[in-house]
C-alpha cells in the first residue's frame, strides 16, 4: 500500500442514497468485501431521508414491490434494515473531494478523520443529482423577486419550519416532484396551483397524477416558449410569450435535475457538457475500467426505488469486473 493511503477497500461507493445502498447490498450478496459506503450527510438515505413522517403529511415514495406508498424516512428505514445485514462500512459526515483516475484513490475530508486518501479496486459514483437553478433552466427569464423557490427549499419551509410561503402558487415543471409540491402546498393551506411546463402534456405518469388528485388538482397549461417571472419586492405574475399573465404570490421551480458528476469530470472521466451526463458504456460503467455510476447521477429523473434497483443491477457488473 502506498504510504499516504490510509485505507484500502475492494469497492468505494460515493453517496449513500437509495442507489448507493442498493449497490452496497448487491455487492455484499455477491460476496465482495470490504466495501466502504461514504456520505457527506450525517445519515444514510440521500434525498428520501428528508421526507420525514408527518401527521397529515403526504407519503410520496412508491414502493412497487410492496404495493405501498411510504414517507421517504420510512423507505430509508427499510433500506437501513437491509444494509444492516451486510458488512458494509458506512462512513457519514465524510465528503469526497477528489478522485484519481489512474490510481483509483479518493480523497475525503471529515471532522472525525480529517483529510484521508483511500484506495479501491473499483469506485462507484452514486452521488445523485441536484435541481437546476433558475438561470440554468434557460426557459425562465424576468426578474428575480422574492418567493421563487426550488422544491427542496419549499420542502424545508413547509416541513422544516411549518411556514407557508405562498397562497396562490405557480409551479414551473410537471413531473412527480411538481405534483408532490402542489399537493404539499394545498394541504398546508394554499390554493390549487397553476402548473406550467414546456412539455405538451404533464411529465408525470397518469398513475402518479391519479394518486395526487386526492390532495390537489392543479390547473395544467403547456407553454413551449420561455416564461418570465415578474414582480418587484414579491412575485406578482408569470408571463408567457403569448401574452398571458398568470397571477401568483410565489413560484416553485421544479424537477429538472443536473447530475452531480463534478468529481468524475474533474478526474478526467468522460462527462458530456453542459448537461454533465456521465458518458457510460453498457449504461453503468465508464470506459475507464473499474469506474461505475448508478442512480440519479446517470441523468434523467428516476424515483427512489428505481435508483435502489439500478444500484442492485450495477452491483452485478461490478462483481463481474472484480471476479473476472
Ligand atoms: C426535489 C426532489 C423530490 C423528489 N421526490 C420524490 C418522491 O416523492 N418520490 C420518489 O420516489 N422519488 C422522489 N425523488 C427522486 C428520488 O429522491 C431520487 O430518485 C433518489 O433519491 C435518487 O437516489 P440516488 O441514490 O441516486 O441519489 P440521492 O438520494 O440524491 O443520494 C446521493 C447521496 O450522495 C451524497 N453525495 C453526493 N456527493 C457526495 C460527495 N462528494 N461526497 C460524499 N457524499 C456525496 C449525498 O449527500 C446524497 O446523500 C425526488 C427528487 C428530488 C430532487
Amino acid at each position: 500500500m502506498n504510504s499516504s493511503v490510509e485505507n484500502k477497500f475492494k469497492v468505494v461507493i460515493v453517496g449513500a442514497g437509495p442507489a448507493g445502498i442498493g449497490i452496497a447490498i448487491g455487492l455484499a450478496k455477491g460476496g465482495i468485501q470490504p466495501i466502504a459506503l461514504i456520505d457527506r450527510a450525517d445519515r444514510i438515505g440521500g434525498l428520501p431521508a428528508k421526507y420525514v413522517v408527518k401527521k397529515k403529511g403526504i407519503p410520496t415514495f412508491m414502493v412497487w414491490t410492496r404495493a405501498r406508498v411510504l414517507f421517504g424516512q420510512q423507505y430509508v428505514e427499510f433500506l437501513q434494515q437491509e444494509l444492516d445485514r451486510t458488512d458494509t462500512r458506512v462512513h457519514l459526515n465524510a465528503q469526497v473531494i477528489s478522485v484519481n483516475k489512474a490510481s483509483k484513490e479518493i480523497t475525503l475530508v471529515s471532522p472525525d478523520l480529517g483529510r484521508q486518501v483511500w484506495k479501491a479496486d473499483s469506485i462507484v459514483f452514486a452521488c445523485g443529482a441536484r435541481e437546476r437553478t433558475i438561470t440554468e433552466r434557460g426557459w425562465i427569464s424576468g426578474k428575480r423577486p422574492a418567493r421563487v423557490y426550488h422544491t427542496m427549499q419549499l420542502l424545508d419551509l413547509l416541513d422544516g419550519n411549518a411556514c407557508l410561503p405562498m397562497k396562490h402558487p405557480v409551479i414551473l415543471g410537471s413531473d412527480l416532484i411538481a405534483y408532490s409540491a402542489a399537493a404539499k402546498l394545498r394541504i398546508a393551506g394554499a390554493e390549487d396551483a397553476t402548473m406550467l411546463d414546456k412539455a405538451p402534456s404533464p411529465k408525470s405518469n397518469p398513475a402518479e397524477r391519479l394518486y395526487f388528485r386526492w390532495w390537489c388538482q392543479p390547473t395544467w397549461t403547456s407553454n413551449k416558449q420561455p416564461v418570465s417571472i415578474q414582480g418587484s419586492d414579491g412575485t406578482k405574475t408569470v408571463e408567457t410569450k403569448d401574452g398571458r399573465a398568470l397571477e401568483c404570490d410565489g413560484v416553485v421551480v421544479s424537477g429538472e435535475l443536473l447530475p452531480n458528476s463534478e468529481l468524475a469530470a474533474a478526474a478526467g472521466l468522460e462527462v458530456s457538457m453542459p448537461n454533465r451526463l456521465p458518458i457510460l458504456k453498457g449504461k453503468s460503467s465508464f470506459s475507464e475500467p473499474g469506474w461505475f455510476a448508478t442512480g440519479n447521477v446517470i441523468g434523467g429523473f428516476h424515483g427512489a426505488q428505481w435508483c435502489y434497483f439500478h444500484g442492485r443491477k450495477v452491483a452485478k457488473s461490478v462483481v463481474d469486473y472484480l471476479t473476472r
